[in-house]
């Protein structure tokens, strides 16, 4: 519970042992004791306290630790809410240390990516945010501004006053540094969408090629922790893989297994359907059999992609050679192996690992932009740069490039939420489960 009244809620419902005066203990600590209800026990619990403003919310809040179980924790949650607490909304405590100042908007949303976090690199950036990396970032790059827009607005306003004048030159070198750690900040969403939505990898060949074998061999190693997540279209599963800490969302076309029995066509436009939007294209092929016609399209669709090329069944007498013409140019990038006995399976990991080296991705000291609301207001205000830039070329007078300039702050002071609507807050906050 969070809130000014919380502790006279709990007062009504927890008998501490000593029968200690609610309002006397101290924040920051734990009593043991019971949860009563018209003199009968409901539970033996231990209650945390914490008073305002040190606490997540800023406020006074207490947390009752139960002996869980549906039963017991249902029935405390209506002693609570029958002494006059509420239910909390979908990331109420999280939204309240936002409106009470405690975190900026970045931090909230850290808060989400930390909760939904399937990588531990995904939660060490989410970790990082939430302590204010990024925060820091865009403070200093508005602070960069700031010291630009003062000069102007004194020479705007104060023209009578001898200071120095600020030249157009002076506000441009300003804007081409603040466009480089913005263009900077933009590009890393590349890195940090892979990051959290992972690497989106399209399994395709032809029917009877191993596709659904290949799948199967990837989800069932232990070193792959699945996730299950639904996917976008209604014929598809999204089957969340960690492999060596390289989130891969392996797209799982139902419908490309249907397509078994019927014509081979429809294998194939399935195939270049799903390899059009992913970022990795796994073409499998049986090697027991030559190249047909159909293998080749299916290597036409690879082409263009990031494609690692298997060719499967070597534990049978295989027919097609990697060093055929035909493969010349995924050469370095075939590998050979059974997705029956998983012979080579470890050679795809590797190839996998080669080709998305997130150990690149140095989370300790770069910053990561992971969500697309962060990354759309960065795209914005580099384009109010560009603007005020233009503004200034064409020699515009210094109160109309400060209106320009006044719009790179006001985006930037949106990713952080200084003037956010409240429908964007709300919006925000739905995104997260109850009770956080
Ligand atoms: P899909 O239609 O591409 O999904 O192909 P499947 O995974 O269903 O495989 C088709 C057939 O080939 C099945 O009978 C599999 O058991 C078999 N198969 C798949 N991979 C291998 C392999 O590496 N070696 C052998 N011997 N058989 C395989």
């Amino acid at each position: 519970m969070s809130g000014k009244e919380c502790f006279e809620v709990l007062d009504k419902i927890f008998i501490p042992i000593k029968k200690q005066t609610i309002g006397k203990i101290r924040g920051y600590t734990m009593k043991y004791g019971h949860i009563v209800e018209n003199g009968e026990i409901i539970d033996e619990v231990l209650v945390s306290y914490f008073k305002e403003p040190k606490s997540y919310t800023t406020e006074n809040m207490c947390e009752i630790n139960t002996h869980g179980g549906n039963i017991v924790m249902r029935k405390i949650l209506e002693l609570c809410l029958k002494n006059g607490a509420e239910l909390a909304e979908p990331g109420e405590f999280t939204k309240r240390a936002f409106l009470n100042g405690r975190i900026d908007l970045l931090q909230a949303e850290s808060v989400i990516d930390i909760i939904n976090s399937k990588s531990e690199k995904e939660a060490k950036t989410g970790i990082k945010q939430l302590e204010g990396v990024l925060s820091s970032k865009i403070a200093e790059i508005k602070q960069e501004i700031l010291d630009v827009m003062v000069n102007i607005e004194v020479a705007i306003d104060y023209p009578e006053y001898d200071v120095e004048d600020v030249t157009n030159n002076q506000i441009l070198n300003m804007l081409t540094s603040i466009k480089k750690k913005l263009k900077k900040l933009e590009k890393s969403f590349d890195n940090g969408k892979l990051l959290k939505d992972g690497v989106k990898t399209a399994i395709i060949g032809k029917p009877n090629a191993g596709k659904s074998s290949l799948l199967n061999s990837i989800l069932n190693e232990d070193r792959a922790i699945v996730t299950e997540i639904e996917g976008t279209t209604r014929d598809t599963i999204e089957e969340f893989v960690n492999i060596s800490g390289i989130p891969l969302k392996l797209i799982d076309t139902a419908g490309i297994r249907e397509a078994k029995d019927e014509v081979e066509r429809i294998g194939i436009e399935k195939s270049r359907e799903i390899a059009e939007n992913a970022d990795l294209v796994i073409a499998i092929f049986d090697s027991t059999n030559e190249f047909s016609s159909e293998d080749r399209e299916i290597l036409e669709i690879a082409k263009n992609k990031k494609t690692i090329i298997i060719l499967n069944k070597i534990d049978l007498e295989t027919k097609v050679d990697e060093n055929s013409t035909e493969l010349a140019q995924f050469s370095g990038n075939i590998i050979k192996m059974s997705a029956l006995t998983k012979e080579g399976l470890e050679d795809l990991y590797k190839k996998i690992e080669e080709m998305f080296n997130f150990n690149e991705i140095n989370v300790d000291n770069e910053i990561l932009i992971t969500n697309l609301r962060q990354k759309n207001l960065i795209t914005k205000a580099i384009e109010n740069v560009e603007k005020t830039e233009e503004t200034i070329r064409k020699n515009e007078p210094l109160d109309i490039i400060a209106i320009f300039i006044k719009d790179i702050l006001e985006d930037l002071g949106n990713i952080t939420g200084d003037y956010v609507t409240e429908d964007i807050i709300n919006e925000i906050f739905s995104k997260f489960c109850l009770g956080k």
